[in-house]
């Protein structure tokens, strides 16, 4: 295969992306006391079929510097001494601000070509969780999810309700344009054209709808799990879900044990993929419970789980994980992950495709 377009990629892009990758090295090694637990970091931005030979060297490095700038930026809060749960925030919020990403600004449209998003965000020390669905004027839904962690008695809000809580809260509320993009609303319309049977679909010529041709439906979730200083484990998960989604659809970003998980006993975990499956399949739980109940690795039972029970099922999609003695892993059955991980020696890894 010619892989000189692959070196394609700007002078400026190189610096930036070298930038960033010496900035993160320099300021990751043994910066944490002896007597403080390892820190460690995982982020994802959505599994699917992402294809080398379909994705511009400028997509790429746009996508290499902002998984990079989110690592970091999570790594550093960790290394600050704060908490896990600030550091995935401060991760997801990056990607979810991001336009590359089906969360926040970006994220994909519903049937009726509006936004509604969920999140989810989980710690592992008490087994707290807070969870978001359907809201469609809050900027940041991992930061409301958080807020229901903190500020409510229950676990799970959804749709307006969520966003009465938001206001009360404090949260500013955004129109729901500021969620959407062009290409997004191009997606929803070759779905539709494709429902009703329609031969000359819209054209793409966006350089990256073009790399998420195949997963028009959905692609770009994002996800972050950390461990902090002091052995606290949190997972957090972002997403518009599904193109086209119709009826109140909800994924398993925000359901507890599916998208998200995390216990300081065994693993936190962010999932992406078709939802439904991983509802279905109680991904993130199972993956800590087996960790939990069979003594595995992280990266065995997040194989168990993707690799064997998943394809099983005929879905596909992967997950990022950390464990508690600070290990981290990413597993998927998918073409490409968007990932990148700080693991607890400070090495940096940034990485898009399989074959990466
Ligand atoms: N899991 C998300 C959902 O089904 C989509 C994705 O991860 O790409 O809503």
């Amino acid at each position: 295969m010619d892989t000189s377009p692959r070196l394609a990629l700007s002078l400026f892009q190189l610096l930036l992306l070298a930038l960033v990758v010496c900035v993160a090295l320099g300021t990751s090694h043994d910066l944490v006391a002896a007597d403080k637990h390892p820190v460690a970091i995982v982020v994802h931005g959505g599994a699917g079929t992402i294809r080398r030979e379909l994705m511009s060297p400028e997509i790429e490095a746009e996508y290499r510097v902002i998984l990079t700038k989110a690592i970091m930026a999570g790594h550093n809060v960790l290394i600050a001494g704060g908490s896990s749960r600030d550091a995935i925030i401060s991760a997801i919020t990056l990607m979810e601000d991001s336009p590359l990403f089906n969360a926040g600004h970006g994220a994909v449209f519903n049937h009726e070509g509006n936004i509604e998003l969920d999140a989810s965000i989980m710690e592992g020390r008490a087994l707290n969780a807070g969870a978001v669905a359907a809201l469609t004027r809050i900027k940041s839904p991992i930061r409301l999810a958080n807020s229901v962690l903190d500020n409510s008695p229950h676990v799970m809000l959804v749709g307006p309700g969520a966003e009465v809580f938001a206001q009360q809260q404090g949260f500013d509320l955004v129109s729901n344009d500021y969620f959407k993009t062009d290409r997004r609303r191009l997606q929803l319309e070759r779905i539709i054209a494709q429902e009703q049977s329609v031969t000359l679909l819209p054209e793409i010529s966006d350089p990256l709808l073009l790399t998420y041709q195949f997963d028009e439906k959905k692609l770009g979730t994002v996800g972050a799990v950390a461990i902090d200083q002091n052995g606290d484990i949190a997972a957090g998960t972002s997403t518009g879900g599904m193109t086209n989604k119709r009826f109140g659809r909800v994924g398993d970003a925000p359901i507890i044990g599916a998208g998200t998980y995390a216990d300081n006993e065994s693993c936190g975990i962010s999932a992406t993929g078709h939802g439904e499956y991983f509802i279905r399949a109680a991904v993130a739980h199972d993956i800590c419970a087996r960790m939990a109940y069979k003594g595995i690795p992280l990266q065995q039972a997040q194989d168990e789980v993707v690799q064997e029970k998943l394809v099983k099922m005929d879905a596909s999609g992967g997950v990022v994980g950390v464990d508690k003695d600070a290990n981290v892993a990413f597993s998927f059955n998918s073409l490409g992950m968007y990932r990148a991980s700080i693991n607890k020696q400070g090495e940096l890894v940034v990485k898009i495709f399989k074959e990466d």
